[in-house]
């Protein structure tokens, strides 16, 4: 069985973008009054006392937009500091990094991947769901800061959407070239926004692999990370390609992450809606963490044949109804 070490901690559910595919506009999402999510404290307890005595040594924050949440520069300097820590990093969307990237740096976070899905201010701004001054310049500048200030490695996270920005694929790619930047795609998956899902349809990676290396050729990158991504270079480039092909592959047997949601379930797997444990409810009530961490490990148990029973009946039937920001991507 897969050794599972990995926990993606959603740290809030709110967002300054409204992205097409993960939170659209038009849907009204009920957002988590912040007494329900949980605190720093409750966040390190759950961490010292019930995931790194189950074997957890690597963690990612997310959201939702973690960069919104005002004590992440202590939640990195505290997680970075627990000795069993191996590695830390963070996904955000990179608006807010211009101004807080050397904070994080300072507190001790050195991972970090931003999604960015065009280089074309208008249409990142429509994917992006913003109607005033166009925000791609200033989330373009995080990223040079975050890379000037020494963030090793700096991934970027791409969802390609047919017609919207399937015409930039090796405009993006190319960023590899002279930078030491690991752009990672990511397929677009029906979670979040099912009308553009059924709409657009996705791309499978191995059309966007087949596409760049038309134009430069590809090479096994010969890199295993903590993830499910092949990753490739174009030759002699600097940085990576990574394929993440979690709707025309099955990696399950290499899944090696459960989910920590903003409000605190535990969902082993990202396409199961049915196995969570509601570990803030258990904690406020003032369960021990012994007790907690048996539920746990229960749970981690089961998790190889909660994988592939909800993998397929998911898939088919579009039931994925929590967005990404609400799980925690
Ligand atoms: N707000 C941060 C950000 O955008 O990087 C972190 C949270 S976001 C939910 C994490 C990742 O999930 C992003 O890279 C985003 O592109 C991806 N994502 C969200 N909805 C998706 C979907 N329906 N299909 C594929 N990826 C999705
Ligand atoms: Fe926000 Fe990230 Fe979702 Fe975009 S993908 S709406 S930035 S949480």
């Amino acid at each position: 069985m897969n050794k599972i070490d990995y926990l993606r901690i959603s740290l809030i559910d709110k967002c300054n973008f409204r992205c097409q595919y993960c939170m659209p506009e038009e849907e009204k999402l009920n957002y988590l009054l912040s007494s329900e999510i949980l605190t720093k404290s409750e966040l390190l307890t759950l961490l010292k006392e019930v995931f790194i005595p189950l074997g957890f040594t690597k963690f990612r924050l997310t959201g939702g937009e973690p960069l919104l949440r005002s004590d992440l520069p202590e939640i990195i300097t505290e997680i970075i500091n627990l000795p069993q820590t191996k590695d830390l990093a963070l996904t955000t969307n990179g608006y807010l990094l211009l101004e807080k990237a050397q904070l994080l740096f300072d507190s001790g976070l050195r991972r970090i991947n931003i999604s960015l899905d065009s280089l074309n201010p208008q249409t990142f701004d429509q994917i992006i769901g913003n109607k005033n001054k166009s925000r791609w310049h200033k989330t373009w500048a995080g990223i040079q800061t975050a890379y000037e200030i020494g963030f090793n490695p700096l991934k970027l996270n791409v969802v390609i959407i047919p017609e919207v920005n399937d015409g930039e694929i090796l405009d993006l790619a190319a960023l590899t070239i002279n930078r030491n930047w690991h752009v990672r795609f990511i397929e677009f998956m029906p979670i979040g926004n099912h009308e553009l899902f059924s709409e657009k349809a996705w791309i499978p990676s191995v059309e966007i692999r087949q596409q760049i290396k038309a134009k430069w050729g590809l090479e096994e990158a010969h890199i295993t990370g903590n993830g499910p991504a092949d990753i490739f270079k174009i030759p002699d480039s600097k940085g990576t390609l990574g394929f993440i092909s979690q709707m025309s592959e099955c990696f399950c047997d290499r899944c090696n992450r459960v989910r920590l949601s903003a409000d605190g379930w535990l969902r082993p797997c990202l396409l199961n809606e049915t196995e969570q444990i509601d570990l803030k409810t258990l904690l406020r009530g003032g369960i021990n963490t012994q007790k907690i961490r048996k539920k746990v490990a229960k749970l981690l148990l089961l998790k190889p044949e909660i994988n592939y029973k909800e993998r397929d009946s998911g898939t088919k039937n579009n039931t994925y109804y929590r967005t990404m920001s609400q799980i925690g991507g």
